[in-house]
């Protein structure tokens, strides 16, 4: 049995705020939501090899899905998780309901650009529903992001291996993803697949099968050394930060249309290469309620 520290599910492909930076390529996609059935019934198919310590909820916004309780209630059922969190930009708190919240043993609520307003709001919530349901919640201030990807292919395979090395989200916090059919290292690897010429689920991730030979696939493709094809796009987390912005799809394809060499943090690089950083040193402050 493969034990990982975490596995994603996208619920939700859109999202209420619209990220400069969004690393799951967010402000491009249009409002629909994953097929479900598919995802449930891979996961019932990846515990027979796979447990992890907790599977996130996210997307997008995953408040967004109206279906959120169900699925919620659904993946505990699997059992593939010692606990389920659900995170979140916290714009829509207070539309969480009670199916949900009863399903969950963590939120974990991202608070960009942080106003005392809306910090108050976040805390006042948080502290109401920790009593109620004891859920552990987490709040991360947040006020810079990392440049995630350029779709300026990168042909310095040298480069890519080293992004690739120092990427904390595929090596590190091993944020696994499940969407449908396919599991894949990162959820950014997943993102590209989707939105790049030429990448696909099938380049870039492993199609969850019943076969007897999956687990040992399985392992080999997430501790393979060799970059993704999608890691050519991908600046992993050794961007340039900037000051998070609200920006509609053409200012963010702006960005994203920019060389890799000029949206790498290549001091930063050169520290991760040379010491475990171990973060992305962007969150401001954790609160743990
Ligand atoms: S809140 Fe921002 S970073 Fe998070 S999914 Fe939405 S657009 Fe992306
Ligand atoms: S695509 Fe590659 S570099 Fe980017 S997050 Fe995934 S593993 Fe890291």
């Amino acid at each position: 049995m493969i034990v990982v520290e975490s596995l994603e599910i996208h619920v939700s492909n859109h999202c209420n705020l619209s990220c400069r930076g969004c690393s799951h390529l967010t402000p491009l996609e249009k409002k629909c939501f994953m097929d479900i059935n598919k995802t449930i019934q891979s996961l019932n198919l990846l515990k027979k090899s796979l447990h992890c310590k907790v599977i996130r909820l996210l997307g997008g916004e995953p408040t967004l899905n109206p279906d959120l309780a169900k699925i919620a209630e659904e993946i505990k059922k699997i059992g593939i998780a010692d606990e389920i969190s659900l995170p979140t930009n916290g714009v829509s708190l207070e539309k969480i309901s009670d199916d949900v919240l009863k399903n969950l043993d963590m939120i974990e609520i991202s608070n960009y650009n942080y106003s005392l307003e809306k910090s108050k709001k976040i805390y006042e919530w948080s502290q109401k529903v920790k009593e109620k349901y004891k859920i552990k919640i987490i709040i991360y201030m947040y006020q810079y992001f990392r440049e995630p990807y350029s779709y300026q292919k990168n042909n310095d395979l040298e480069l890519v291996q080293k992004i690739y090395k120092t990427c904390i989200v595929a090596n590190k916090w091993q944020c696994y993803n499940v969407y449908e059919n396919y599991i894949f290292k990162c959820p950014e690897a997943m993102a590209l697949s989707k939105n790049i010429k030429g990448q696909s689920f099938e380049i870039n991730g492993l199609k969850i099968t019943d076969d007897v030979y999956f687990e040992k696939k399985l392992n080999n493709y997430l501790n393979n050394s060799q970059c993704l094809e999608a890691c050519k796009y991908c600046l992993g987390t050794v961007g340039k930060q900037f000051l998070i912005e609200q920006v509609n799809k053409d200012k963010y394809m702006e960005y994203a249309n920019t060389p890799i060499e000029e949206l790498l943090d290549k001091d930063f690089l050169e520290e991760c290469q040379n010491n475990d950083i171990g973060d992305l040193r962007t969150v401001k402050k954790v609160i743990e309620i």
